[in-house]
């Protein structure tokens, strides 16, 4: 069953077996090595693996598997969540201030370019370094669903009649956007150059610093505190099809954060030279940077905030999962001791526990086999 907290167990350590010194083929398009013997499981590995990457079977990481599964089972498109209500409250004159109208403005336009942000990275530049082929398997189900949610998108403009180019160019027009993008793009850049290879401790660190960039950080913090804003809004009966479709989003980004987080324990596992005192404090300074990333964002969308939902709340609620993302992976906390201020967070991953709150959607799914929220 799919355990769609956030917690995740940390993978078991594997027998370790030495890699032959054959020359590595970590793309799987290299020449084929007809005399090559069978591939057994002690000879995979997440990264620098002399294995052929061609043979799926036999599964060392089931985890990896398993979101795969998971991930097909919540199969949905965006175009089966009804926009009626939403065009008729964006339309009206008084159902929303501006202040809420700014703040999803701002909520769709980070999302929208960040969604493909997230889809290159890993299509350009995780896949071809991972070289585990059930994670590979997970990566491209999971580049389908960056699809399905830049799709969201462009439906939600449709829908509304929003001014495309102003929320698809948001990210180089809104200064506290473009400071979180550029952030993480950083730690991209590199290694989509073609003379990038893992295989040096250096490069190594190279690319755990971008998994952490974009699982944990991109999609594990910064995508919470836009679903909170929009869900919080769907709380209020307001743009009730977005805020749905940003659950089936979050349900989603759940299992991308978690697939990362047991990426980068897996590496450490294997790895664990890598995993020195001053690379853990940089991976914890990269996520205290970017919790102050966010409070400004915060702060630069909603400036006074409105019911329920506030920058200070977001920042609060920042640090809150900011800490949790360090315990994830093994890592002291960056800030003090934070409660959850939107505990019905939780919640809204458990449908069951928000009957009134999408309503349809989830039965009509279960017949579909796919949705089992618990
Ligand atoms: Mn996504
Ligand atoms: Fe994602």
């Amino acid at each position: 069953m799919l355990d769609w907290s956030d917690t995740t167990a940390t993978p078991k350590a594997p027998a370790f077996i030495p890699l032959p010194e054959a020359p590595a083929d970590a793309t799987g398009l290299g020449t084929i090595d007809r005399s090559g013997g069978r591939v057994s499981v002690d000879e995979k590995r997440m990264i620098n693996c002399r294995a052929d990457v061609n043979q799926l079977l036999p599964l060392k990481y089931k985890w990896a598997w398993e979101k795969y599964l998971a991930g097909c089972n919540n199969h949905w498109m965006p175009t089966e969540v009804s926009m009626q209500a939403d065009i008729a409250l964006w339309k009206s004159r008084d159902g929303l201030t501006e202040d809420e109208r700014r703040a999803i403005k701002r909520n769709l336009g980070f999302f929208a370019a960040s969604e493909s942000l997230v889809a290159n990275n890993i299509v350009l530049a995780i896949y071809r370094h991972l070289t585990n082929p059930e994670c590979r398997q997970y990566l491209l189900r999971q580049a389908f669903e960056e699809a399905v949610h830049t799709h969201t998108f462009q439906y939600i403009v449709e829908s509304l009649g929003l001014d495309e180019g102003e929320l698809f160019n948001m990210y180089r027009e809104v200064p506290s956007i473009t400071d979180k993008a550029a952030w993480a793009l950083k730690h991209t850049q590199h290694l989509d150059d073609p003379d990038f290879k893992t295989g040096t401790p250096e490069n190594d660190q190279a690319f755990v610093r971008d998994l952490v960039a974009f699982y944990v950080i991109f999609e594990g913090m910064w995508f919470y505190t836009g679903f909170a804003q929009i869900l919080s809004l769907g709380r209020r009966n307001k743009m009730v099809g977005i805020a749905e479709q940003y659950q089936y989003i979050l349900r989603d980004e759940s299992i991308h954060l978690n697939f990362g987080i047991d990426v980068i324990n897996q590496i450490k596992i294997e790895n664990p030279h890598l995993w020195t005192r001053q690379f853990q404090d940089e991976i914890r300074t990269m996520i205290r940077e970017a919790a102050e990333l966010e409070a400004a964002y915060g702060r630069d969308t909603m400036p006074r905030g409105f019911l329920g939902l506030n920058a200070a709340l977001c920042e609060t609620y920042m640090h809150f999962i900011a800490n949790r993302r360090c315990a994830q992976l093994g890592l002291a906390p960056v800030f003090a001791e934070t409660e959850n201020p939107f505990p019905w967070m939780s919640e809204a991953m458990d449908l069951k526990k928000e009957k009134n709150f999408f309503e349809t959607r989830v039965i009509e799914y279960q017949n579909g086999g796919a949705l089992s929220w618990d």
